[in-house]
């Protein structure tokens, strides 16, 4: 299989690490639950000092490399590779050179990476042929369906992702964990099929 992850919000815990940023940098607390739009989480960080997610993504690259993983989350994507699938990461990361150390670092096994900003993620996703993919951008996820290119569209449960309409078949899933559960069935009835 195809296998294909974002990484931040579904893999890493960005999140996690921009509010430890703005709070040792700004003495601001941000509160993620509150976000309702992805596009709402850049706002709400500027919202505690201008400038503040410009200092983020230009500043200290350490950050970056300091994110960390979701629970189990090496522990599957690591799974899947060495049962000989292929782990596609698509992120709209830009700093390409720390999150290649970044994943060295975390001993996260993968085929490829591509960085593509996200409204042009679909252009990526339609030459790996993927089988799956996971966002935790719904506007992403559409972007994508909208360009005919079929597969399992899967979002990340995310407070910027809830309360809007989308697709009926996307699949909701709240870990890796449980994305990693879906392929598993699916290969259960691929097995099936072929027997
Ligand atoms: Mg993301």
């Amino acid at each position: 299989m195809n296998i294909g992850y974002d990484l931040d919000g579904v893999v890493l815990k960005l999140g996690e690490c921009i509010n430890k940023y703005i709070l040792d940098k700004y003495n601001h607390v941000i509160d993620v639950t509150k976000v309702e739009d992805y596009d709402d989480f850049i706002t709400l960080i500027e919202g505690c000092k201008k400038g503040a997610v410009h200092d983020f993504s230009e500043g200290d690259m350490g950050h970056v490399q300091r994110v960390r993983p979701y629970e189990h989350a090496v522990d599957v994507i690591n799974k899947r590779f060495s049962e000989g699938h292929k782990i596609y990461f698509i992120t709209a990361r830009y700093q390409e050179a720390p999150t290649l150390e970044s994943l060295k670092n975390l001993g996260i096994m993968y085929t490829d990476i591509y960085f593509a900003h996200a409204d042009d993620k679909y252009k990526v996703i339609k030459d790996l042929n993927l089988d799956f993919y996971i966002d935790d951008r719904l506007e992403t996820l559409i972007s994508i369906y909208e360009r005919n290119i079929r597969l399992v569209f899967v979002i990340r449960d995310q407070p910027w992702n809830r309360n809007k309409d989308h697709p009926l078949h996307f699949v909701r899933v709240r870990s890796l964990t449980e994305y990693d559960y879906l392929i598993e069935k699916f290969l259960e009835m691929y097995r099936m099929t072929i027997d």
